[in-house]
């Protein structure tokens, strides 16, 4: 089968090899933010659809038989693009999601909606903020003059910026020892996050050291099959 597979995660790639190894003709598809990104096994392009209507001819003039979404889960655009675009050219489609993490007891999880909800719980929390929640967010603490925040990012963020702000730019894993010097070096006092789900070392990190988490959900998923395993992506192909 020619299969689109919407990438940008590690599962989309360990999906990638599975796939071609089965004998499918894979396409990977990537957004192109990163400069220098890891490349699944089999063909891959780079760069936006131009929309729903975009994608809509692209699985047309490609002769797509399926569409694999494992993407992140907060890239809920091309989610959504997917979902209507699928559709309209009767592409079946399927979600490939790994799950979102779950507290421990003892843990202090606090769960918001958005970037800026998790802004405005923040200064009742601590003043020394880990911000994890990826680049394009950063902005939406930039008015917590009173906050001192450690943002991690793959690449540099842009826009407006808090006004005390330090960026470590870093790919993971991670592992909970260097999450947990890295959070004891810099005085941390509260973790913001989104549910990524996998690794959980930075958690696992703030677990042991007490350190409240503030977690932005998940956006919701259109409706449609959703599998959580690049394996189980593989069984249920049609
Ligand atoms: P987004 O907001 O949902 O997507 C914005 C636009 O970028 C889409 O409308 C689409 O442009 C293009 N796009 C996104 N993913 C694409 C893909 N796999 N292939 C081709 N075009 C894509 O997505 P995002 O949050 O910017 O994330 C971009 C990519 O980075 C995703 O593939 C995602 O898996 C990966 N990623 C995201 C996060 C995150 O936190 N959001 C974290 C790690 C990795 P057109 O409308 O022109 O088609």
């Amino acid at each position: 089968m020619r299969i689109l597979l919407l990438g940008g995660t590690s599962d989309a790639r360990r999906l990638a090899t599975l796939l071609t190894d089965a004998g499918h003709d894979v396409v990977s598809s990537l957004a192109g933010r990163t400069r220098d990104p890891l490349l699944p096994a089999g063909r891959v392009r780079i760069g936006g659809f131009g929309g729903v209507d975009g994608l809509t001819a692209y699985l047309r003039d490609e002769r797509i038989d399926v569409l694999v979404d494992a993407t992140h889960p907060f890239a809920a655009r091309m989610t959504g693009h997917a979902a209507l675009a699928c559709a309209a050219s009767l592409v079946p489609r399927m979600v490939l999601r790994r799950p979102g993490w779950t507290a421990s007891p003892g843990d202090e999880w606090h769960r918001v909606a958005s970037p800026r909800e998790a802004a405005a719980l923040i200064p009742g929390l601590g003043r020394r903020v880990f911000l994890t929640t990826g680049r394009q967010t950063i902005a939406a603490f930039a008015e917590l003059d009173e906050c001192w925040f450690l943002a991690r990012s793959v690449e540099p963020p842009s826009g407006t910026l808090p006004r005390h702000l330090e960026v470590l730019l870093d790919r993971g894993p991670f592992t909970v020892d260097g999450e947990r010097e890295l959070m004891a070096a810099h005085r941390i006092g509260v973790l913001v996050t989104k549910d990524s789900g996998g690794a959980d070392a930075k958690l696992v990190a703030a677990r042991g050291l007490g350190i409240p988490v503030v977690m932005v959900d998940r956006p919701a998923l259109p409706p449609g099959p959703v599998v959580s395993t690049p394996e189980e992506a593989l069984a249920a192909l049609p």
